[in-house]
């Protein structure tokens, strides 16, 4: 049974009970419904608390009733809130844990709330594509004002009891308390079990004025980058200050069934459930625990290692870290403490948590002080023989069962796990760069690593808020192999007549933050002209990449020295002229003429790049599955998650119609797409 029912003395206490969040599926909705029932037919109750099992309020509606005929069927969450509204009998919500989307609604519906000022409330639909649609968009303004709401609706964040209680003119909460809201309610209902009228938010009046936030939803449209729920969002927020409830009640209605058969809720839907299923290894059961970790190491305190390193202070877990020589590890952990400064000065953090946190870390040069580690994760120099070095001493040095792992991005993890005596537990751990923000960890499985220590990094992972894909050791693993074929079909476009300013406006169009061109500089175009140089000393007949390469030859490496793409002025980007004549050059050399594309026929070429390579990778075993591709390109590489990731927009484009792209974009050239890709579009498959 989903509810619990039951009085204490004059007042019915109804609990949701529907473990493990208090979902607000079918069953608990007829289950609230017929509580309610019976406290206003039992002439023995003059007031009714509603609350949440648990440890929660409720985080609102059953995702997995998404779609099903269980979520649309009576009565609704809407039906719920009207029985609510129209009882004759003061309903009291008691807040506890967490009150989320559907969950905040059914309590907006209540006539009064009492929360514990811990709990937090927030809709966070936009997080799927789609707005409340149980009228959150209509009673959270009226209950908080419009600024307020339209914060809180437009970007799903949730605030605390204590921080909304304070909002003045605020009619969300009518009682805050520490602990134990059930108590507090039931004492509350007993004080205002006479009040008559009983107060409703739908008759409050919303105060604020939209049509003066109008620069706000400018900016919003400009972040956006066609994300259309947060604008939807926004709108219905507005139209709960200008129209009258049941009409911006209709209106929520029709726009959140449109959002909720669209194409960008199926995919947030779809990453959603990706990212799920990535932490899952198959072949690998319940009965494989984790080893216990509570103690790291860190070998090399750069760029990577310092961010690996405060991953693990951020969730207290003490860190040594070691370098070859003290000025190293000096500037290292000085860049640390000016990381954690930073928060401290915008206020995200308190300066005793930084010092807390510092105090948890170990400088050293000496690897003995590594011995009792449970992890150790190197991050020294990208040269093989220095990572041998390393690991030959980490084998000598570090206790038995505790796990190896690197943080190499191009060398082959199982060369590295040979050079110890146990290749059992080494992994690699691929963070990205900066290495405390970024969300995506590649897992690399070693052909010897162990089971176990292939779920302690998963568990770790998620420990230190990573989003974890295990991919096995190919070069440049899942994300760097499928951006390698990303970058060629942009380079390709170049030659055939494209501008880098039109390649980047229309991956922008497509809703990643920035095109390839501008993110080539702002990473360095150096990098990669490097390893071209690698590859045309070994081997003289490799394709030349001729354009990327002249730009290098003129030393135009990106940001860092002001002119790479385009022409820097600080951080903005303006085309070049350095680089149109370069390109004009080119196009002269080659009897190519410069040529306008659609950015559709862009976008495609690029994306379809990453797909198409993505199925290699699929194909040769060096994922697990279709959708952990897309988890890494969203986690990892700005992908924007209202179009699902690589391969879901393959599938969305239909298989048929993306390998005969793929054969058009190769055209004289010699190219097979992805044998994977071919077999699906066949069959009538696809990766999802
Ligand atoms: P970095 O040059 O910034 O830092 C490397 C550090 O290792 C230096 O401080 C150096 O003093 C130290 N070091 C060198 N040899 C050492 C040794 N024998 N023992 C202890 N410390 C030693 O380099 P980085 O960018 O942090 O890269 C480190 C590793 O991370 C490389 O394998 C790289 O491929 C990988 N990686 C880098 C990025 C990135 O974007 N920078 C992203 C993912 C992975």
């Amino acid at each position: 049974m989903a509810i619990h029912y039951e009085t204490q003395g004059r007042t019915a206490l109804i609990r949701i009970d529907n473990p493990p969040v208090n979902g607000l599926g079918h069953s608990t909705r007829e289950g609230i419904v017929s509580g309610l029932r019976s406290a206003l037919d039992d002439s023995g109750i003059d007031a009714i608390v509603l609350t949440g099992g648990n440890g929660f309020f409720s985080a609102g509606a059953d995702i997995t009733e998404f779609g099903t005929p269980k979520s649309g069927a009576a009565p609704t969450l809407n039906e719920v809130i009207a029985a609510l509204d129209a009882a004759g009998k003061p309903v009291v919500a008691a807040i506890e844990g967490t009150c989320l989307g559907g969950g905040l609604e059914l309590a907006l519906g209540a006539h009064y709330r009492v929360a514990t000022a811990a709990s937090k409330l927030g809709l966070p639909e936009v997080n799927l594509g789609l707005v409340p649609g149980a009228g959150g968009t209509q009673r959270l303004p009226r209950a908080l004002g419009f600024a307020t709401a339209v914060d809180m609706i437009t970007s799903g964040a949730p605030r605390t009891a204590r921080v909304l209680a304070a909002i003045d003119g605020q009619r969300l909460l009518d009682r805050v308390v520490d602990t134990d809201a059930v108590a507090a309610a039931i004492d509350f209902a007993a004080e205002i079990a006479a009040t008559r009228p009983l107060p409703r938010v739908r008759d409050l009046i919303a105060a604020g004025d939209p049509a003066a936030a109008a620069p706000q939803r400018a900016a919003l449209v400009a972040r956006s980058r066609g994300f259309l729920a947060p604008i939807a969002a926004f709108d219905l927020a507005a139209t709960a200050v200008t129209t009258a409830f049941d009409e911006g009640l209709a209106a929520e209605r029709a726009i959140f069934t449109g959002l909720v058969a669209g194409e960008q809720s199926a995919a947030l839907r779809h990453a959603f459930f990706a990212e799920r299923a990535a932490r899952k290894i198959p072949g690998i059961g319940p009965d494989v625990r984790p080893r216990p970790v509570a103690k790291v190491g860190v070998l090399g305190a750069g760029t990577m290692g310092g961010g690996i390193a405060m991953n693990f202070l951020n969730v207290g877990i003490p860190v040594t870290i070691l370098e070859t020589v003290p000025e190293a590890l000096d500037r290292g952990l000085g860049v640390i403490r000016r990381n954690y400064q930073i928060q401290v000065d915008k206020g995200k953090l308190a300066p005793e948590v930084l010092e807390q946190r510092m105090a948890l870390l170990t400088p050293t040069l000496d690897y003995a002080d590594l011995a009792d580690s449970d992890l150790v994760i190197e991050a020294v120099f990208e040269d093989m023989d220095v990572k041998r070095t390393v690991f030959t001493k980490l084998d000598e040095v570090v206790k038995p069962g505790a796990i190896l792992a690197s943080n190499t991005s191009t060398l082959d993890v199982n060369a590295i796990a040979a050079v110890t005596s146990r290749p059992e537990d080494v992994v690699g751990l691929h963070f990205f760069s900066p290495a405390n923000v970024m969300k995506l960890l590649e897992i690399v499985r070693g052909d010897r690593t162990a089971d176990d220590v292939l779920v302690t990094a998963m568990t770790l992972g998620t420990r230190i808020g990573k989003t974890g894909v295990v991919a096995g050791v190919c070069d440049g693993f899942i994300g760097n192999r499928m951006l390698y074929n990303y970058r060629a079909a942009g380079f390709a476009l170049l030659r055939a007549g494209a501008t880098p300013a039109e390649i980047d406006s229309a991956i922008e169009g497509f809703g990643f933050a920035m095109g390839p061109f501008r993110v080539a500089d702002l990473a360095g175009n150096d990098i990669g002209w490097a390893i071209r140089k690698r590859r045309y000393a070994e081997d003289p007949d490799a394709p030349r990449e001729e354009i990327a390469d002249s730009l290098c030859e003129l030393g135009r490496y990106g940001q860092k020295t002001a002119a790479g793409w385009y022409d820097y002025d600080g951080r903005t980007p303006k085309p070049s002229p350095v680089v149109a004549d370069l390109l004009a050059a080119y196009w002269d050399k080659h009897g190519t003429k410069p040529q306008t594309f659609d950015p559709d026929e862009i976008v495609q070429r690029l994306v379809l790049a990453l797909t198409d390579e993505g199925a290699r990778i699929l194909e040769e075993g060096f994922a697990q599955r279709a959708s952990d591709l897309d988890v890494v390109y969203l986690a990892g590489y700005g992908f924007p998650r209202h179009r699902g990731g690589p391969m879901w927009y393959a599938d969305r484009v239909g298989l048929p119609t993306v390998v005969a792209a793929l054969r058009r974009f190769h055209e004289g050239e010699e190219y097979e797409p992805a044998p994977l890709l071919v077999r699906l579009a066949e069959t009538g498959g696809s990766f999802d």
